[in-house]
């Protein structure tokens, strides 16, 4: 079985900056950019336009985005394999990493799987249905669309990302309703208070959405108070999911440490995992600020910490 100095696996923004980084300095990486686990490029495949991405004053969309950062990881030789990694054996180095079809062992790993947006189950909401057209999981992203502009929109949830997005959002519709399944937010006590006290900002407490109509995009919503049972319809211009992200760490099977959310844990300032070898990068360990710019960031940050352990180890 062949042997890797370095193997990434995912390959959104931190991912392909690390291959960069890595093949740069002749490591020759290897990177598993999944197959069935979702498209190659992670989050930003879901996302139109990127305004806030330095170095492109006009804007780019994400596909476009994520298509030249892996152009530029092969363009250095990563020899990028479209699969995904079903497991990892870290009990030993050199670490294994079965893929779908490839089997490889490589002296440092970088994980940068990334993290999905839950989504909810709501008839109206699925793919093929309102999602990506009225109906998505990152207000950041997709807020500035032409389709929200001053409508009514609905984010779920009532954590800190809830209110967040709901903040953001009040540029662009003409109301937004945080709609929260209970009577209380659990977002930290001055974000509360800055949704609370918004004039555009409405709550629905202890409510659901429980149906998204429209036609080719979402014109309106029936809304379930969870107490009374009581349903609403009301218009509707948008619907944001904002009910907090799953890191994509099941194929690590508990063998890295992780924190109380799933997030792997990583030595503060560095991306030294819990285990000797294994670097992350990119949202699987960043549950704080997740944009493209600072997962992009830490994955250089992965290859130079990889690059210089190797050399510590002497492996060269
Ligand atoms: P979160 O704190 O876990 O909040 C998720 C929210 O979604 C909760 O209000 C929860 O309701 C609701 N929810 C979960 N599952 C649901 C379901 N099946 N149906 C309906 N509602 C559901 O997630 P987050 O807001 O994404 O924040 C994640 C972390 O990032 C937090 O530590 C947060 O403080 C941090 N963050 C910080 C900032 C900031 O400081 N600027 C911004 C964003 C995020 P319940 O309350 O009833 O459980």
């Amino acid at each position: 079985m062949e042997t890797r100095k370095l193997i990434i696996i995912g390959s959104g923004p931190a991912g392909f900056t690390a291959a960069i980084y890595a093949a740069r300095a002749n490591l020759q990486p290897v990177l598993f950019e999944g197959f069935m686990s979702g498209p190659s490029g992670g989050q930003l495949m879901t996302t139109t336009e990127v305004e806030n991405y330095p170095g492109f004053p006009k804007g780019v969309s994400g596909p476009d985005l994520m298509a030249d950062f892996r152009a530029q990881a092969e363009r250095f030789g990563t020899l990028i394999l479209t699969e995904d990694v079903e497991s990892v054996d870290l009990s030993q180095r050199p670490f294994l990493v079965k893929g779908s079809s490839t089997q490889m062992r490589a002296e440092a790993l970088i994980i940068s799987t990334g993290a999905t947006a839950k989504r909810l189950e709501i008839e109206g909401a699925g793919d093929g249905e309102f999602w990506q057209k009225g109906v998505t999981a990152c207000a950041v992203c997709d807020g500035a669309a032409p389709i929200f502009r001053n409508r009514p929109l609905f984010v779920i949830g009532g954590g800190d990302s809830a209110v967040e997005e709901a903040i953001f959002l009040t540029k662009y519709g003409s109301r937004v309703y945080i709609v929260h399944r209970r009577d209380q937010l659990r977002a930290s006590k001055i974000m509360a208070e800055r949704a609370l006290k918004h004039p555009k900002i409405e709550m629905l407490w202890n409510s659901a959405i429980e149906k998204i109509l429209g036609d080719q995009v979402v014109r309106r919503v029936v809304v379930k108070n969870v107490v009374t049972g009581s349903l609403e319809e009301l218009d509707a211009g948008g619907v944001f999911f904002a009910i907090g992200h799953q890191p994509n760490t099941g194929f690590l099977r508990g063998q890295l440490e992780t924190n109380q959310t799933g997030y792997l844990v990583v030595t503060p300032g560095t991306t030294y995992t819990s285990k000797e070898g294994v670097f992350a990068a990119g949202d699987v360990q960043d549950p704080t600020y997740r944009q493209a710019i600072t997962a992009a960031g830490s994955g250089c940050m992965a290859a130079l910490d990889a690059e210089r352990w190797l050399t510590n180890m002497g492996i060269e």
